[in-house]
């Protein structure tokens, strides 16, 4: 009989990688199915230093490969492969991917959000290189820089507001004249002196060798081309959480990020759901990382609530 793991974890980010510290530690088998793309998002930062017990930083690939390492200390198993089905109806659940169908008593989903970017051949170019989605984890290399936010949503105001505490000038560009973000956060961002904007324009291309210097804009009415010198590029235009595989099974909001029902437990008893699939409001290593830890330790209390005892295999 094929074996059935105490639980599969989907996914190989911070939450994915606690969850599988956490439940390994507790003795049951696990198997984390990894993506074909290890690691998660933080596998396109540069240097983390905002995750506490690093004290001079670490570099995000790194730190990736710690969790890794320490999940499977505690014998967590791993397959670098995609999910291309689930199989929630029955128990024990089946995940299949290339290589195959996975059994486990219960399932953890940890496939995070990507963000989304403009879809430029130079942004792919330079990204970590001055483009970057993310300005809480890169703002800080940016100090008495010149740099463009692209967006104009609430992430938008909010990445540039943040960048304000370290950069000379935030330009927010955005390709309708009319801001998506809500009224308080359009009018701390219009109120402060580092902050201006660039409403119905576009990023057409962004300029620079090695590094970014700067970015070519093009009004979305006339069509008119301008050039901006700046050294950095946060892209805000909105995340998208990676649920395709659970559309129509597990509860989602209108954007797809994953509604738990109970704790980190989605409306399918033994389906678990942990990190930023599940929130679009914190996005961080740590709160990732502190929810996989959250969504462990419910699935074991779930499976003792089932009568089943933790690190008892095959008991379908
Ligand atoms: P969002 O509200 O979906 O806004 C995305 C912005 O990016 C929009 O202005 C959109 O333009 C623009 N955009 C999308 N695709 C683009 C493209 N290809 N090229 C150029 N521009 C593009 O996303 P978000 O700002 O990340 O916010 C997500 C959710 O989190 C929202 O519900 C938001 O309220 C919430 N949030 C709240 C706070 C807060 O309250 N402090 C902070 C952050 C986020 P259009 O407007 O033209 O569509």
């Amino acid at each position: 009989m094929a074996k059935t793991y105490g639980v599969i974890i989907i996914g190989s980010g911070p939450a994915g990688y606690t969850a599988a510290i956490y439940a390994a530690r507790s003795n049951l088998s696990v198997l984390v199915i990894q993506g074909y793309q290890s690691g998660g998002q933080l596998m396109l930062t540069s240097e983390v230093e905002n995750y506490p017990g690093f004290e001079t930083g670490i570099m995000g690939p790194e730190m990736m490969e710690k969790l890794e390492k320490q999940a499977l200390r505690f014998g967590a198993e791993m397959i670098p492969e995609d999910v291309t089905k689930v199989n929630f109806k029955h128990r024990p659940f089946v995940v299949t991917t290339d290589s195959g169908d996975y059994r486990a008593r219960a399932v953890i989903i940890a496939t995070g959000a990507s963000a989304k970017w403009l879809g430029l051949p130079s942004e792919k170019r330079l990204q970590g290189r001055g483009v970057t989605a993310c300005a809480t984890c890169d703002g800080f290399f940016f100090k008495g820089k010149d740099v463009v936010v692209v967006g104009g949503g609430d992430t938008a105001m909010e990445e540039a507001l943040f960048l304000t505490r370290y950069v000379n000038h935030v330009t927010i560009v955005h390709r309708r004249d009319l801001l998506r973000a809500s009224k308080i956060m359009q009018d701390r961002a219009r109120n402060h002196p580092k902050i201006s904007f660039m409403l119905a324009t576009e990023v057409s291309e962004i300029l620079g060798d090695n590094e970014v210097t700067g970015v070519r804009l093009t009004n979305v009415e006339t069509g008119e081309e301008t050039t901006l010198d700046v050294q950095g590029v946060f892209l805000a235009i909105g995340h998208k959480p990676n649920t395709d595989l659970f559309r129509g099974i597990l509860n989602m909001d209108s954007t797809g990020y994953i509604i738990p029902t109970e704790h980190t437990m989605t409306n399918i008893p033994g389906v678990f759901a942990a990190g930023d699939v599940t929130d679009h409001r914190y996005r961080q290593a740590i709160t990732a990382a502190g929810d996989g830890c959250r969504a462990a330790l419910d699935l074991e209390r779930w499976l003792e609530g089932q009568g089943l005892e933790v690190g008892i295999e095959n008991w379908d």
